[in-house]
């Protein structure tokens, strides 16, 4: 049977565990949110009808901050999904060292089949519902996946309406001109290669045979790590969406696939459409069309996994032709899976450290509402590398002294400082 999300964390709570040589009492705390909020919001659709749709709210953790972590609007957005995915706020936030603590929101319906009004009622309906439970010294959510700036705009909204006063920092992930932060579309995807670019160095591996990437999932996330990337001189040689992907060894350029993208077109129509591929431009391309599962074994020096959890599992895992995974999807790696890349010497960045780079920014946002401030994207970038960078290098030197992984380090970083602060021994 597959590991859920949740029994994934308790997978790596077990193993950071016996380097800290944790005590059951601990385990016991690090193992269950402090609360799980469950609602229904009910929403009048435009036909006239009402749905019933489940919310949750999960606080994870707040003993080093308030709250924090994005909600996210999803068929699958479930409990156990919501718990996993609060507890690994609450080890990012530590990792980077950011005084927040960890939390995670849903909302279980399908936003694609919602007109905007209606993603703006559901959008409204969970602040209302989740109110007393949310605030800016409280919990702080943000954008997840298929929610975005204007919907934080909303939610803010409707916080205020509900509170009677303004309340700016009680969102982060806001669009710039209504008090969000610069540089935070692109921050995910900075602070991953800012992590990337620090191992390569480490490593001495930042030469020609590094360069050559593969992504799966083209959205906000792959597209920017695509770009810098190659605007930093790598190879993209293949990219994947879910109707499947391309593979050009000899480099696809970003803006152009993602000018298919805009255009409500899939990834394989560069070259297709519909199951009619020009045979042709593939030839003289050096170019081929690929299938969602074909990514994992492409040959590369670094596979980034930039759309969903649970991708590369004990059955894929043997076919990755990476030495280097740079995790900027939330969970995208089994248990089953790491130990299959840990035996084939692949390196995995985990998300914990390397996709952190967001709630950064959003801290930053955060800051920047509290003291009525605006920092230009140069600062914002400034402060970011400077995170990823001592994160990235704390990360590394737990590794090489306790002989485990990168995520395992990760994992042992934050329960120890989850552990320590003030609350943490609740
Ligand atoms: P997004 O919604 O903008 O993009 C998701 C992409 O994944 C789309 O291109 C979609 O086509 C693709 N996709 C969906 N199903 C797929 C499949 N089966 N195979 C291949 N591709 C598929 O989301 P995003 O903001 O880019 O987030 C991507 C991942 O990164 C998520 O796991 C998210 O939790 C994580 N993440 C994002 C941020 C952020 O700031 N954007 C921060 C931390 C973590």
């Amino acid at each position: 049977m597959k590991t859920s999300a949740f029994e994934a964390y308790h997978s790596h709570l077990q193993r950071a565990a016996q380097i800290l040589r944790l005590s059951k009492e601990d385990i016991a705390r690090l193992r269950e949110p402090d609360r799980s909020i469950i609602k229904t919001l009910v929403v009048e659709r435009e036909n006239g009808e009402k749905v019933s749709l489940p919310a949750y709210r999960v606080q994870f953790s707040n003993a080093r901050g308030p709250y924090k972590g994005g909600i996210r609007f999803h068929p699958e957005a479930g409990l156990d999904e919501v718990k996993a995915l609060s507890a690994e706020m609450a080890i990012k936030t530590a990792v980077v060292g950011i005084p927040f603590g960890g939390a995670k929101g849903g909302v279980g319906f399908d936003p694609k089949g919602y007109s905007k009004k209606e993603i703006e009622k559901v959008a409204r309906a969970y602040v209302r519902a989740f109110a007393e439970d949310i605030g800016p010294d409280k919990d702080i959510p943000a954008p997840d996946v298929y929610t975005n700036p204007e919907i934080m705009q909303w939610m803010r909204d409707e916080y205020e309406k509900v509170i009677g006063r303004p309340a700016p920092a009680a969102f982060t992930g806001k669009p710039v001109e209504a008090g969000g932060s610069e540089g935070r579309d692109t921050a995910t995807a900075d602070g991953a290669i800012f992590v990337l670019e620090a191992y390569l160095k480490k490593k001495g591996l930042m030469d020609s045979t590094t360069k050559r990437v593969a992504i799966q999932g083209f959205g906000n996330a792959g597209f920017n790590a695509a770009r810098v990337l190659r605007n930093l001189g790598y190879t993209i040689v293949a990219v994947s969406d879910s109707k499947g992907g391309v593979h050009k060894p000899s480099g696809l350029d970003p803006e152009e696939v993602n000018r298919v993208k805009e255009e409500g077109r899939s990834i394989t129509e560069l070259y297709c459409k519909g199951s009619v591929c020009d045979a042709k431009k593939l030839s003289d391309d050096h170019a081929n069309v690929i299938t969602g599962e074909d990514i994992f074994g492409i040959s590369c020096d670094i596979f980034i996994p930039a759309a969903l959890g649970g991708v590369i599992t004990g059955e894929n895992a043997a076919r990755v032709e990476a030495s280097v995974i740079l995790e900027i999807a939330n969970g995208p790696t089994t248990p089953e899976a790491d130990a299959i890349l840990e035996e084939r010497g692949i390196v995995v960045i985990p998300d914990v450290l390397a996709n952190a780079g967001g709630v950064a920014v959003s801290y930053f946002e955060w800051l920047q509402n509290k003291k009525g401030e605006v920092w230009s994207k140069e600062e914002v970038r400034k402060r970011l590398k400077e995170t990823m960078e001592h994160a990235f290098g704390e990360v590394f030197a737990r590794a090489e002294k306790e002989k485990v992984s990168l995520r395992d380090a990760a994992y042992a970083i934050a329960f120890g400082k989850l552990l320590a602060a003030p609350l943490g021994k609740k």
